[in-house]
């Protein structure tokens, strides 16, 4: 797996590029020429072994797939359309070039069908599991990016899709009990989802190119936190109901297979990978129109308050409580002790 040969060979397979790609991989920087009228877009995601991911759940296609996803979905929360990715690995003793062969599929397969060009990276071994670091670059009409700032009361709350599939798929990945009573179709459903989601991309353009909405971010954390980042930084407060919350059959049934709140997979559960985004009152007829022709459904979930009204949601039984902040967060028990590596400078 000697690095100059593995580049080389990564370079042949998977970077052709296209006419705005003066200089894809090979010099010292990727060179692209800019279009007129386009705000540029860059957003950037790691995965480390044993935080994001263990082999033992995922395929690295899978992980090249999601790590892709990941990238697509910021894109895709901004309205904007993907152009370019970079990507970064560290890889442990042991790999052979298939392996890594194998990931840049499932990384290109998740890229390839929104026009994604491979143009860079960096490699490097590494003294402890795989880390992967995608960069992705993408675009934007001037102007038209969705933002996390721009909610006002009396907006609309929507989601794309169905919530709290991807964290069912892994507790069905990470043991089985329930599992035994799910059917096979559910099953692979809910697996497939955490490790194969989809990105939004067509319906974050369809939202900025029409002006319908607001604010936007994409649920990587969980509907809670998320949210809570849209009215951190709109400065505003928000109302969701639980029952209007869209899932899935199989999520369905795996909750009640587990004895879990369905309402807890969504609020807590990571890795969706669907919009949340908020309708001013203005657009809220066009955005039916835009529902009706959507990749996928789109869901009113709540109602954006004035930052007095916190966060709350109308529980099962309609009462009104305290949103709970359960998504995920690194850290929430502090930074990991001193006394590892360290830097000697
Ligand atoms: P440098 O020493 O300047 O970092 P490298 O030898 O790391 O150069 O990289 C040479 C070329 O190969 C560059 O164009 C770089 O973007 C590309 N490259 C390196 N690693 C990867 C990778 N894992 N995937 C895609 N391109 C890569
Ligand atoms: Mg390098």
């Amino acid at each position: 797996l000697a690095e100059f040969r593995l580049i080389k060979q990564l370079s042949q397979r998977f970077g052709r590029t296209g006419h705005r790609v003066l200089c894809g991989i090979g010099d010292d920087a990727a060179l692209i020429r800019p279009s007129k009228g386009q705000d540029l877009m860059v957003t950037t995601d790691l995965l480390a072994e044993g935080v994001h991911f263990r082999a033992s759940t995922a395929t690295l296609a899978d992980l090249g797939y999601k790590a892709a996803v990941a990238n697509l979905s910021d894109i895709a929360a901004m309205g904007g359309m993907p152009d370019y990715m970079l990507v970064t690995m560290a890889i442990p003793t042991g790999f052979r070039t298939s392996m890594i062969t194998n990931l840049y599929r499932g990384l290109m397969a998740a890229g390839r069908p929104h026009g994604v060009r491979l143009i860079g990276g960096d490699t490097s071994a590494s003294a402890d599991g795989l880390f992967l670091s995608l960069t992705m670059i993408g675009h934007v009409r001037s102007g038209r990016a969705l933002t996390r700032s721009g909610a006002r009361p009396g907006d609309g709350i929507f989601v794309t899709g169905t919530l709290g599939d991807s964290l069912a798929g892994l507790r069905l990945l990470e043991d089985s009990p329930p599992a035994a009573r799910l059917s096979r179709a559910f099953r692979a459903f809910l697996i497939g989802r955490h490790r194969r989601p989809s990105a939004r991309i067509k319906t974050g353009r369809a939202l900025s190119s029409h002006g319908l909405a607001s604010s936007a971010i994409d649920i990587s954390d969980g509907l809670s936190g998320d949210l809570a980042h849209i009215c951190e930084q709109s400065a505003v407060g928000a109302e969701i109901d639980l029952r209007n919350l869209p899932f899935s059959p199989a999520c369905r049934a795996f909750a009640a297979a587990s004895r879990l709140d369905a309402a807890d997979l969504a609020l807590e559960g990571g890795e969706d990978y669907e919009l949340l985004f908020t309708v001013p009152p203005s657009a809220r007829a066009r955005i039916d129109r835009l529902v009706r022709n959507a990749e996928c459904r789109c869901t009113c979930i709540g109602i954006i308050r004035p930052p007095s009204f916190g966060l709350r949601m109308r529980n099962s039984e309609g009462r009104l409580r305290r949103l709970p902040l359960t998504s995920y967060q690194h850290f929430n028990k502090g930074l990991p002790p001193a006394g590892g590596p360290s830097c000697s400078r």
